[in-house]
């Protein structure tokens, strides 16, 4: 799951990261007045912030040719504007594909008076089974972009999952980014609360873009989260009801949504063979044979080990409101799932929503007799494969 830039912030803050004070805003109305409190407070500048789940929107076009999802306002009358160009406005960046995303929310805040921009981030390295902090003294790029062309600008430090982030690793980075004096001890301890955020909330990403050296007005110099954007890992989301609450459904595909209510993962792509699988490994092996029989998945689909009726019913429907599906191919090895509950769903779900696209099933494995009967004595066409290959062969023959 994503959370909003405004939400990460809240987290960050929980654990001590200084981040800039912002008011989340749904109307202009709102918006207007957190920024009359601003100019009001003596600040000369505000910063107005699109909230989509996707980065890039400094850069970013709204659909109706306003330019940029942020943007620094001078005055009460400019922050209304922006405000107007962005609420319920589509922005489309780098990130969001051409459809963009609409803006419901945006960030009200003091515009930072910003000195220098720096990237960090806190990420699980699978490789080395460890977290892993990347920090350069490239900010507010494009981070792909700096580690195509200057690798060696991207700081990288381990940490020790047991012995967790140390003191020491934050003053080598902190030394690594230039920093000297009370700026470094900034960095070290910001670093800190940002690792401690990441692993805290089960986070798969926390990323900084940009942490900046801002002057306040007393002059002081100070580092802070200018952006946030805070992935989480799905399953441990049980264990924080509080970040729970941040999910955003407007900002995910329907479908997906639709799926997560049956406790199904899926993933909707691209290609035209519907793939309803049992358990994730069967379901990759399953998408890269398609694609080597010479066709293309439409979904990554797992119903899980102990499915249901209704689960494999709602699993049907979900991938037929698919306009691009051309054909189905159902792949069940049966473990702990029983094959003739499997088929009594697919029958069922068939007969529900008057199926007309090929379906071929490949059925493997516990009470598949059963399954295979419940099959044939439907009187439904269904193609049936006799193996993995037979099967993916078969739908996508049906296809072409
Ligand atoms: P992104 O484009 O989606 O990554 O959004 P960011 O929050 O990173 O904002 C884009 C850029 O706007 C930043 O890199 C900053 O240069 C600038 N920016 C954001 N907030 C402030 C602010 O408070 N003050 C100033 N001066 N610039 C800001
Ligand atoms: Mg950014």
């Amino acid at each position: 799951m994503n959370i909003h830039e405004y939400q990460a912030k809240q987290l960050l803050a929980q654990c001590g990261v200084a981040v800039p004070a912002g008011a989340p805003c749904k109307t202009v109305d709102e918006a207007k007045s957190a920024a009359e409190k601003l100019f009001a407070a003596g600040h000369k500048l505000a910063v107005i912030k699109s909230q989509i789940h996707a980065g890039g929107r400094g850069k970013g076009t709204f659909k109706h040719g306003f330019q940029g999802g942020v943007k620094l306002a001078k005055s009460v009358d400019d922050a209304v504007n922006y405000a107007d160009n962005m609420l319920g406005k589509t922005l489309v960046t780098k990130q969001t594909g051409p459809d963009g995303r609409v803006v419901s929310t945006i960030i009200v805040a003091a515009a930072e008076d910003i000195k220098k921009e720096f990237y960090l981030a806190v990420l699980l390295d699978r490789t080395a089974s460890k977290p892993l902090i990347m920090a350069s003294t490239e900010g507010g790029m494009d981070i792909e972009e700096v580690a195509e062309k200057h690798p060696e600008k991207i700081i990288k430090e381990h940490v020790d999952p047991l012995m967790g982030f140390q003191a020491w690793q934050g003053r080598k980075i902190a030394a690594a980014l230039g920093l000297k004096g009370d700026l470094a001890g900034q960095c070290a301890k910001l670093l800190a609360g940002v690792y401690k955020t990441w692993w805290e909330c089960d986070a798969s990403m926390v990323e900084i873009n940009p942490l900046c050296i801002c002057v306040g007005p007393d002059g002081k110099e100070k580092m802070i989260a200018v952006d946030a954007k805070i992935g989480l890992d799905d399953n441990a989301l049980y264990r924080h009801k509080d970040i729970q609450e941040m999910r955003d459904l407007a900002e995910e595909s329907p479908l997906e949504i639709e799926a997560s209510k049956f406790n199904l993962n899926y993933i909707k792509l691209d290609g035209s063979i519907a793939c309803l699988v049992n358990g994730a490994g069967l379901a990759m092996a399953t998408m890269d044979i398609v694609q080597h029989y010479g066709a293309s998945p439409a979904n990554f689909l797992d119903v899980g080990g102990g499915a249901s009726k209704d689960q494999v019913t709602a699993a049907f429907k979900i991938i037929l409101s698919d306009p691009g599906v051309k054909a189905i191919f159902v792949n069940i090895f049966g473990g702990i799932m029983d094959c003739n509950v499997i088929a009594t769903g697919i029958v069922a779900a068939v007969k529900e929503t008057g199926l007309t696209l090929p379906l071929v099933v490949r059925l493997e494995g516990n009470n598949v007799e059963a399954g295979k009967k419940t099959l044939v004595e439907s009187g439904l066409t269904i193609i049936s494969g006799d193996s993995m290959a037979d099967a993916a062969q078969k739908v996508v023959k049906a296809v072409q």
